[in-house]
Order: structure tokens, then sequence, then C-alpha cells
């Protein structure tokens, strides 16, 4: 069989020493490893140091190959000089590899013939480095032997060399490599029986397997024990010799190095510790997948942005001052970034980068990098929202489909009915939609749909729902909004339709009819969706392209149609004029002015506004009947309702609120409802003799109650448009 470094695949492959350690390392003076080595090593410990300068791998892999040669020794219970004597081998077994090209050393893939030849040359330089160092010659002897065991004669191999040659290649099997991964345990073993015989001692493989197949926490006790023992002279008694709290503790740091190494290796987080200088120390397997770069290729590397694939958010190579590792070195403080990794194959990820400093007392002792793949949520979040618009948009129009209006119509319903605010429904259809596929064919017709839908859309509110109720049927669902606004609404998608050519129709233009109705008391989608219908079907009966509106909404009841008997019947001011909506005298001694508003506010919210006059001019609701009702305002109480010299009144309103129909335009067959409020001013004390200055308080105070309810005054134009109900 052959030495470890001849270049041949299994060779190679298995028993290479530049394993690294999954666990964080350091270099430099202040490694936590140096008064171990320099214990063991005493004169030594220099070539050890130089190893570590040259390739860290290799030295992490002879300390953890002599701690497993110490214990095995331990259990073995050899002599403390021939134990000793392994563990200094193990130590210096790869001390040549100081005197290999770092390119063979650093090679990524297996190694061709010539570099196979190069690797060999370790065993001469590691002859020589240890004759300089004038190291025994049992020792320059394992060290040698360990290299080439199966090309010598068994006999002249020392037991050391032996026990060296197994945990070696064990140790290499099992950690990761520049040019393969690790090994399982399993793997490794079977690997070390397929080659007992001849490159390695039969008995003893059996002894090492024996070794490692349990945990054995009384041998690591008195490892760490011994080890730890010789570099902290004044332990505690007990401690020396691997006591109960030693061993305790030692135990405790095993099996917590073993779960924490599990957990960060199986968190979905990339974790990578750097130390103080900004070297790899660590390096988990999410960071692995998610930047395509091997823990073995970037441990002992600096830290670079480039190393880990790091871009800024919009692609591009970081901005110079943007290194996040720069900055936390610089303030000490923690960082938290989103940034963009590119993996090594080109796929790039959105990623929100988190860096940690970490502290020993007050020096900074290293960084903590944790970075969260944000892609994978992004990408969940998109299918979840392409799914939900595939299942409730209309391919053609975009706008909803029937499924989702079926499942929001009857919500829309309730929500309305408890809150008791109003809210509409309209339903609209091409007029002659048949012939327009005829004439222009269905192609056109499908994009004559898509502009009309456009339309619907562009003129909703946000907050209302167009959906395609299907063909070329469409249906609005508007929220807080009664059957007048609505209609108006209607009117208008009706008329931007007329006015809006159609590049499919070669410009022409298409009509639509609209149905609007107001949910009531009692309605379900059904009856609701009927009402719609009937009224779109009236207005496709009276001819088309026009808005018919059905129903009365929540108001309707006991109270609504009470209002007509409680029409007063004042004169409202015909003149015409906008401005002066008060006529004198009218009616009685008593009276001062009366008038006549139009508004689009509902009956209901009309006295909602009236609470707000009465708050605002800190007045009194004197009696509320149904729709009539009297209010009391003092105009002591509001310096702007009289001028100097003026003695302010105190006032009485009279309101009446009636519910009319109004045509949206003078031939339009389209009615919108709307609440008529006729009003009538008093002084309170009917023997009140300023006339004049009476007067001019009570249209100030007109004024404002025609600001609060948004209301305009009924002149002659408007009057014939309206029709009260009978
Ligand atoms: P009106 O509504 O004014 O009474 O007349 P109309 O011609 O529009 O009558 P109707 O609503 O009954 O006809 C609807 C036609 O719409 C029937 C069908 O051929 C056509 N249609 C339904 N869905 C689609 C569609 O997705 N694309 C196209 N191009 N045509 C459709
Ligand atoms: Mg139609
Ligand atoms: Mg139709």
């Amino acid at each position: 069989m052959v030495s470890p470094e001849t270049g041949t695949e299994v060779a190679h492959d298995a028993w290479s020493g530049a394993g690294t350690a999954p666990t964080p390392t350091a270099k430099g003076a202040g490694h936590p490893a140096n008064p171990l080595v320099q214990s063991k090593l005493g004169p030594y410990a220099g070539l050890f140091f130089a190893m570590r300068a040259k390739h860290p791998p290799t030295a992490d892999h002879a300390l953890r190959v002599a701690m497993l040669c110490s214990k095995w020794a331990s259990w073995r219970q050899m002599e403390e000089e021939s134990r000793s004597l392994l563990e200094v081998a193990a130590l210096l077994h790869d001390i040549g590899k100081i005197g290999i090209p770092d390119r063979i050393l650093m090679k990524q893939s297996q190694l061709d013939r010539s570099e196979a030849l190069v690797m060999e040359m370790q065993v001469e330089v590691a002859e020589e480095l240890l004759q300089g160092a004038q190291a025994s010659p049992r020792l320059i002897a394992i060290v040698k032997q360990t290299h080439a065991p199966g090309m010598m004669d068994p006999s002249y191999l020392l037991p050391e060399s032996r026990m060296l040659a197994i945990a070696d290649a064990w140790d290499s099997m099992t950690t990761e490599q520049v040019f393969r991964r690790a090994h399982s345990r399993e793997r490794a073993l079977e690997e070390l029986f397929s080659h007992a015989g001849e490159q390695f001692d039969t008995s003893l493989v059996e002894q090492f397997a024996d070794l490692i197949r349990i945990p054995r926490p009384e041998l690591d006790a008195e490892l760490a024990s011994r080890w730890i023992g010789r570099v902290v002279p004044d332990l505690p008694t007990g401690f020396e010799h691997g006591g109960p709290i030693l061993q305790h503790g030692a135990v405790r740091n095993l099996i917590d190095g073993v779960f924490h190494y599990r957990m960060l290796e199986a968190i979905p987080l990339a974790v990578v510790y750097l130390d103080s200088s900004g070297q790899i120390v660590y390096w988990n397997s999410t960071a692995e997948k998610m930047t395509g770069h091997r823990a073995v290729t970037t441990i002992h590397q600096l830290w670079s942005s480039e190393l880990m694939g790091l871009e800024s958010l919009d692609g591009g190579p970081l901005a110079e001052g943007d290194c996040p590792i720069e900055s936390v070195i610089r303030s000490h403080t923690r960082l938290r970034r989103k940034y963009r990794v590119r993996h090594q194959d080109g796929r790039a990820l959105s990623v929100e980068l988190l860096v940690h400093p970490v502290f020993h007392g007050r020096e900074l002792a290293g960084l903590i990098l944790l970075a969260s793949d944000e892609s994978e949520e992004a990408q969940l979040k998109d299918a979840v929202r392409s799914l939900n618009e595939i299942a409730t948009t209309d391919p053609l129009t975009k706008v909803a489909n029937r499924a989702e209006l079926d499942r929001r119509l009857p919500e829309f319903i309730q929500r309305h009915l408890e809150s008791g605010m109003p809210g509409s429904l309209m339903i609209c259809d091409i007029d002659f939609f048949k012939k327009i596929n005829d004439t222009y064919g269905h192609q056109a017709g499908d994009e004559a749909l898509v502009t009309f839908a456009g339309i619907l859309r562009e003129s909703a509110r946000s907050e209302d729902l167009v959906a395609r109720y299907g063909g070329e049927e469409f249906v609005i669902l508007c929220q807080n909004c009664d059957n007048p606004s609505a209609t108006a609404r209607a009117e208008q998608m009706r008329r931007k339709v007329e006015e809006t050519p159609v590049p499919s129709l070669n410009g022409t233009t298409m009509t639509s009819s609209f149905g609007v109705t107001e949910i009531q008391p009692g309605d379900d989608a059904e009856t609701l969706l009927a009402r719609a219908d009937r009224a779109l079907f009236t207005a496709k009966e009276s001819g088309r392209n026009r808005v018919v509106q059905l129903g009365s909404g929540q108001d309707a009841g006991p109270s609504a149609s009470a209002a007509q008997d409680h029409i007063c019947d004042y004169s409202a001011d015909r003149d015409g004029s906008a401005s002066l909506v008060a006529k004198l005298f009218r009616g009685g001694p008593n009276l001062l002015l009366s008038a006549e508003y139009l508004t689009a506010v509902p009956q209901q919210v009309v006295v909602q506004k009236l609470e707000g006059f009465i708050e605002d001019h800190r007045g009194q609701l004197v009696k509320i009947d149904g729709p009539h009702i009297v209010l009391r305002i003092d105009n002591r109480k509001n310096t702007s309702l009289f001028r100097r010299g003026e003695r302010p009144a105190t006032l009485l309103l009279d309101v009446s609120l009636l519910e009319v129909q109004f045509r949206a335009d003078g031939n339009s067959t389209t009615y919108q409802r709307r609440t008529k409020v006729t009003v009538t001013v008093r002084p309170e004390r009917a023997r009140d003799r300023r006339l004049e200055s009476l007067r001019n308080q009570a249209l100030r105070l007109l004024t404002s109650f025609q600001a609060y309810l948004v209301a305009q005054p009924v002149t002659e134009e408007l009057k014939e448009r309206i029709i009260e109900p009978r």
C-alpha cells in the first residue's frame, strides 16, 4: 500500500493531513491552543507554530490527531514515555508540509502525478526539520513511518507509528478536505478495515474501532486533565488526575460542544465566525449552500465581500465604505442590513445580514455573521400572491372573477347591515354586444370587454369591488355609498363608456346600461342582485344606454314614509339666485325667513350633520318628530352671527326633511335620490321688534346651516327636476 501523499485516488483522498476543524480556531500569538502545544512540545513548539503559519488546517488536524492518540494511549495504558512520544509525534507528523508549495497544499481537486511526487517530499523535509531541531531518532522514525506504513516490513514499524497511522487516517477521512467532503464515521471505519493487514495493523484497527465506537467520558476527562493540567499549573487539587469536578466539567463541555456544533450546522441561517483580524474560523453548512463555497475552502481565509459573494441590493459590488465587517470593527456596534449574496453558480439571493461584534472583556475578540435567506420567503409570498390572483381574478379583464364576487357579496351586505351604513350594488351590461361580436369578431369583442372593464375599474373608488359577473356583465360593489351616489357614479361610467372610442371596434364607441340598488334591511346576495338585475332590465327595456335605480336603502321604513305627512308647504325663494336663499315674512308675523335646499346627503346623515351644526353653535335640539326637527340657537353664544350695534337674538329653526327623486339633467331618464330640506327661522320671543337686525342674524344663520348640509338652494330650474313623493 502507498503512503498518504502519493497522489493516487485512495491515498490522497483518504489520508491527506489537511483536515479542517469545524470548531472555531484562530491564528497568531493569542491562539488558545498555544500553551497546550508549548507544554507538549517544548523545544519543538516553534516548528508547530511555523506549520500553523504555513497551513492552519494542517496544524488543526495535527492537534486533533495528537488528542486522539493520547486518548487511545491512555485507554491502552501505555507507558508514560511512549504516550508522550506518541503525542509529540502526532503534533509534528505533518511538519514536512512546511516545504510543500501552497498551490499543492491548497489545491481543490485531486493531485496529479507530479504534484503527488512533490507532496511525497514532505517526509524528507520533516526529517530535515526534526534533525535540525535535534529531535530523537525514535521521534524522527515515527514521523517517517507514519507516512508510509505499508511500504515497510511490519516488523520494523514502531508501535507508536502504527497507532499514529490509524489516527491520522481516521481524522483525515472524517473531516472536510479541500478536495472532498468528510466521510461518515461508518465509511471511514470501513476504509480502515479494508486496509487492515497491509497498511494498518489489524488488531490495532479493531482496538481503535472499539475506542471510537462509544463515547468515553472518563477518557475525555483524563485527557482534559492531562493536557490542561500541564498548561494551568495551579489547578485546584483534584483537577490534575481527572477528579470529579473536572470530570463533570469536561463531559459537559464535550456534550455542549457537540450540541452547539450540531445546532449551528442544522439551523437555516448562514453562520460565519471571524476572529478579530477578519480571518474566517467557522463557516456552517447553510453558509456553504448559500454561497457555494465549502467551509474547507473558506476557513482560515481573510473574510472579504467577494468571498461571501456579498453584493448591494441592486446587484452591484459593495460601494466603498459599505463593507459590513469593516463597519462593525470600526463602530463596535452590531449591524443589520439587506444585501444580495451571489452563489458561485451565478444565482442571487436576497439576504438579511446581521453582524455582531463579540467581546472578550473590552477587546473585540471576533465577529459573528448571520445571514438569512429572504428570497425563500419572498418566493413563497410571490407564489401565494399569484395563486391568490389566479383564484380571484378574471384572466381576460383582470377585474375580480365571479367566484370572488360570490365570496365577497354576502360579507359586503352583512357588514353594511350591521353598521347601518349605506352600501350599493351596480350591475352593468354592454348594449348589443352580440352585434359587436358579429360585426368585428370575437377577438375584437374580447378587447372591447377589456376596455369596458378598464373604464369601470378607473371610475370606481379603490374600496369598491369591480367583478366580471359573466359574459359582458359586470357587478360593482360600492362601499359606504347610498343609492344617489351610486347612481351618480354609474352615470359617470355610462357617459365615459359612451365617449371612449374602442380601437378594436375601429375607433367606434359602445354603450352600456346600468342597474343600481342600495342594500335594504332583510337583503341577501340573491335579493340584492335580483333587484339590481330588475333595474338593469328596466334600463334595457326603456331604450338602453341609461342608469336605473331601484329600492330605497336602509332608511326605508315607517319614519321615511312619515316624511310625507310633515311636508311644510313653504314657498321657496323663486328668484333663482343661489346666494340669496331667504324670503321675508311668509306665513305670519313670527316667521323671519324660510328657505329650501337640496342635498345629496341622505336623511339619516342630514340628522348627523344637524347635530354637528347644533354643537358648533352651542344650540339645543328642541324637538324631533320624524323628519321634523326644531332647533334653538342663542346668538349670544355665536359672535359671528351678530354685528356691533345688534342685540343678539335667540332663534328657532323648524327643519323638515323629505326624500325626493332628482333628474340628473334636463332630459335624462336617470333619477337620483336627494334630500330636500325646508327650513324656517323665527325669533323665540314673538314680540321682538328689532326686525331688520333679526332678519340679518337669521340670514347669517341660514348661510351657515346651508354649508353644514353641503346643500344647494332649490332654484326654479332645479325645482322642475325634483319629483316629490305623492
Ligand atoms: P343587450 O345586452 O343590449 O340586450 O344585447 P346583447 O347583444 O349584449 O345581449 P346579451 O347580453 O344576451 O349577449 C351577450 C353576448 O356576449 C353573448 C356572447 O356571444 C357574448 N359574450 C359573452 N362572453 C363573451 C366573451 O368573453 N367574449 C366575447 N367576445 N363575447 C362574449
Ligand atoms: Mg349585453
Ligand atoms: Mg348580457
